[in-house]
């Protein structure tokens, strides 16, 4: 059984309907990338499986149903959501950053597991105290992931992490994301517009126009089909 079942049969906001029949799977520690232009309804996508958009069909994560819950019960759940740009709270801290993504956790735990994210990643320890607006892009994309990761999520939603980085910090931080990932043993839905690193990391992707999937396949695969590499690779 995958980790996640999304049947979608439509979804959006309010009377505008944004995403028609997007039925995505994603096995246990699995990866799946969603490519697709400007506005094809990636963030939507990841907003749907967060509970954040009004949703007709079936999400499930582990056989559970998450349509009709809270974002807070989907959450805890399991799935936890790293926002398109930079996805910290600049005014605080990096730890209280991090404390942030530990709310479902007892405190104390919390704050060790912070302390571990700081340790891991001496960029973060040396500005624990800091607001994390100081924080260079790539490194708030990092503390973006690890708050994300401090909820011991199964499945981690990110919706371009590349965006506004250089080429060298995102081969670093996908670097990263794929060691964190795997350690931890946590899934991953990627959202992006950067399909060469998205595809790098994924094992399966999915091409997404218009609110509808019009392609999907292995990683390995879309890299070498001609429309995938015209559109998205620019080769
Ligand atoms: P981008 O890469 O620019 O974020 P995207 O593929 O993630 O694009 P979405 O943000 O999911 O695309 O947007 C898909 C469609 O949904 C667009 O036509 C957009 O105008 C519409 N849309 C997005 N957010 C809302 C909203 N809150 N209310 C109504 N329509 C919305």
């Amino acid at each position: 059984m995958s980790l996640l079942t999304a049947e979608i049969a439509s979804a959006g906001y309010g009377r505008a309907t944004v995403l028609h029949d997007v039925d995505l799977e994603v096995p246990a520690e699995g990866r799946l990338a969603v490519l697709g232009a400007n506005g094809a309804g990636k963030t939507t996508v990841l907003r749907t499986l967060s509970g954040l958009t009004r949703v007709e069909g079936s999400i499930r994560l582990d056989g559970r149903e998450l349509v009709g819950l809270s974002p807070y019960r989907i959450a805890a759940a399991g799935i936890a959501h790293v926002p398109q740009g930079r996805g910290t709270f600049g005014d605080l801290t990096v730890r209280e950053n991090l404390l942030v993504g530990g709310a479902t956790r007892p405190s104390r735990a919390a704050r060790a597991e912070a302390d571990r994210w700081m340790e891991r990643f001496p960029r973060l320890g040396e500005r624990a105290a800091r607001p994390a607006s100081g924080l260079s892009g790539g490194e708030q994309q990092l503390l973006a992931i690890a708050r994300a990761l401090m909820s011991a999520p199964r499945l981690l939603l990110l919706d371009e992490p590349s965006l506004g980085l250089a080429p060298k910090i995102t081969a670093e931080l996908f670097a990263t994301l794929d060691v964190l990932c795997r350690e931890t043993g946590t899934a991953m839905l990627l959202v992006e517009q950067n399909a060469q690193a998205a595809l790098g990391i994924a094992e399966q992707a999915v091409v997404i126009e218009s609110g509808q999937i019009t392609l999907r396949g292995p990683a390995a695969e879309l890299r070498d089909d001609d429309e995938v590499r015209r559109a998205y690779l620019g080769v």
